[in-house]
């Protein structure tokens, strides 16, 4: 089973929330990888300090053109439909920055005269945190293309075991790309105006995507609960786990902790969340 934890919002804990679902779970003697897709910043390895047996670094293919080929027909540029690639009266421009790696410019030109070069986006590591398998990836800084990233950090994860995948937040194409392949979504959130907006969103993105989802509150005594409760109440939504705030929490999270080793109402509230996670849901799906 592949969990998604995701959140609108940034900053609302869903770090906090996957490393222990992972380590609770391995600890259960589970076979379970903890997958770290929140690529641009991620920092599931602080908690879990792993240690890193291997590491990639991921390529993709870009457009390029050997000067002095092109006949200027444009027919790459009509087709890029993110205005990647701009034809001259005998070459192109091409923008790399905007490119998305699709291929479809050097399938398409006619005189064939368009190449593809290796272009690297960042690094993928594998290692181990007890009997946890552990995956992250780091994209390049100044790189736009997380996703073929987050796409490779997914592709490592190996079939028939339990994943826990911590996803970028936001509702953006990385985080699509981190939903790919999810049996269940859990979206953490908080009691803020701002939390339940984004909230809307990826709730909204994880429907678009057909996919089960229900939420994690975290700090639910902060700030007015009400809205969020009604929110979810009103479509439908399940509340797998609510917490308080606990200072104590926020110093292990400081100290780059694992909570659950000294706050054991925080341990105890993860593992029902776990056994929420496992279960067969209302729907049927196992
Ligand atoms: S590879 Fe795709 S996105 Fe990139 S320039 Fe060519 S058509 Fe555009
Ligand atoms: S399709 Fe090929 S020949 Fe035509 S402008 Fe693009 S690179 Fe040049």
């Amino acid at each position: 089973m592949r969990l998604v934890v995701a959140s609108g919002k940034g900053g609302t804990g869903k770090t906090l929330v996957s490393t222990h679902l992972a380590w609770l779970a391995a600890e259960r003697g589970l076979d379970v990888t903890y997958a770290d897709v929140d690529v641009e910043t991620p920092n599931g390895h602080l908690f879990l300090a792993p240690v890193v047996e291997r590491e990639h670094r991921h390529t993709v293919l870009l457009p390029s053109l050997p000067f002095g080929h092109c006949t200027g027909c444009g027919v790459c540029h009509d087709f890029c439909q993110y205005n990647a690639i701009l034809p001259l009266p005998d070459s192109v421009l091409i923008f790399p920055e905007l490119c998305h790696n699709c291929g479809g410019c050097v399938r398409v030109c006619p005189p064939a005269v368009l190449s593809e070069v290796p272009h690297e986006v960042g690094t993928v590591r594998e290692g181990r945190a007890g009997n946890l398998r552990f995956l992250d990836g780091r994209v390049d800084v100044g790189e736009p293309r997380a996703t073929p990233l987050i796409q490779e950090v997914l592709r490592r994860i190996d079939a028939g075991t339990l994943a826990v995948v911590d996803a970028p937040p936001g509702t953006s194409c990385n985080t699509t790309a981190a939903l790919s392949g999810a049996d269940r979504v859990l979206l953490v959130t908080e009691p803020t105006p701002f939390g339940l907006h984004d909230l809307r969103l990826a709730l909204q993105l994880c429907r678009t995507a057909g996919l089960p989802a229900g939420v994690v509150i975290n700090r639910a005594d902060l700030g007015d609960d009400r809205p969020l409760r009604a929110f979810l109440e009103a479509e439908r939504v399940p509340v797998r786990a609510a917490w308080r705030y606990d200072p104590e929490l926020a110093v292990a999270v400081a100290r780059g902790e694992l909570a659950g080793r000294r706050v054991p109402w925080f341990r105890d509230a993860v593992e029902h969340l776990l056994d929420a996670c496992l279960a067969p849901q209302e729907d049927g799906r196992s």
